[in-house]
């Protein structure tokens, strides 16, 4: 099964609502100018724009997804969502285990694989995100913490279906630095290779690795063109509607 390439926009805690809609407005437009895009288009707006953002994508190709959730249907956790609430309000996405929480939150890769299996039980798609510290990279550990991160993180019934893996190399985001081609490609080799002995080979082959980290319109294609990168989540550039955009144009796979 070819893997469709997925463009996911992380907003993470940006937007009040005009410009949250004006967002989606302008990405949903674009998507529609498309026609048929060969790749699946997903934006993830905080909490509090999920049900104007969703009005704004109508009749576009553009699903919708949250940044975390709850691992509890519902009950005394003030200040949490959970992923009923996020069904109810159109998700078919949501991010779990993003390096902001895991660092700003604690996160362990145990209450990730928590959350990614709570989404499933709801009819959610966890996008698990996993990526090495400079430190862990400059002393050769890259392949070794992402391997811990999918062993721990990734519920045992996941699938190419209800799973989509992010790495994230937490010293690329935000910071206007990648990894070379060839290390990306590595990494996600590395990764789908793990997810197969976890996984069995069959799922390991259907499940999207995105690549996460200063992704822009200028090196969209050197990423997305890689054998095993089958799309990308962009925090940044997802802001603006023309670099989302052009990200995807300039991937060659859309
Ligand atoms: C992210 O937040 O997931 C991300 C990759 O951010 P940026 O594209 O800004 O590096």
């Amino acid at each position: 099964m070819a893997r469709k390439t997925l463009i996911a926009g992380n907003w993470k805690m940006n937007g009040l609502l005009a410009d949250g809609v004006d967002l989606a407005k302008a990405v949903a437009a674009e998507v529609k100018k498309m026609g048929k895009p060969g790749c699946e288009f997903l934006v993830c707006p905080p909490f509090t724009l999920l049900t104007s953002v969703k009005k704004a994508l109508r009749g576009a190709k553009v699903a919708l997804g949250a940044q975390d959730v709850h691992f509890n249907p519902k009950g005394a956790h003030t200040g949490d969502i959970s992923p009923l609430m996020l069904k109810d309000a159109g998700c078919q996405y949501v991010i779990v285990g993003h390096s902001e929480r895991r660092a700003d939150h604690k996160e362990s890769n145990e209450l990730i694989n928590k959350k990614a299996a709570a989404a499933y039980e709801a009819g959610l798609k966890a996008i698990i995100c996993i990526g090495e510290t400079l430190a862990e990279r400059e002393a050769g550990k890259t392949i070794d913490v992402c391997k811990a991160q999918i062993l721990g993180s990734v519920p045992d019934n996941a699938d190419g279906t209800n799973t989509v893996i992010a790495y994230e190399p937490v010293w690329a985001i935000g910071t206007g630095k990648t990894p070379t081609a060839e290390d990306v490609e590595e990494v996600h080799a590395a990764v789908r290779k793990v997810l197969a002995k976890k996984l069995g080979k069959g799922n390991a082959n259907k499940m999207r690795i995105l690549y996460g980290g200063s992704v822009k319109p200028g090196n969209a294609k050197e990423f997305l063109s890689l054998p095993d990168v089958d799309g990308a989540l962009i925090g940044g550039a997802s802001l603006k509607a023309d670099d989302f955009i052009a990200i995807a144009k300039n991937s060659g796979q859309c």
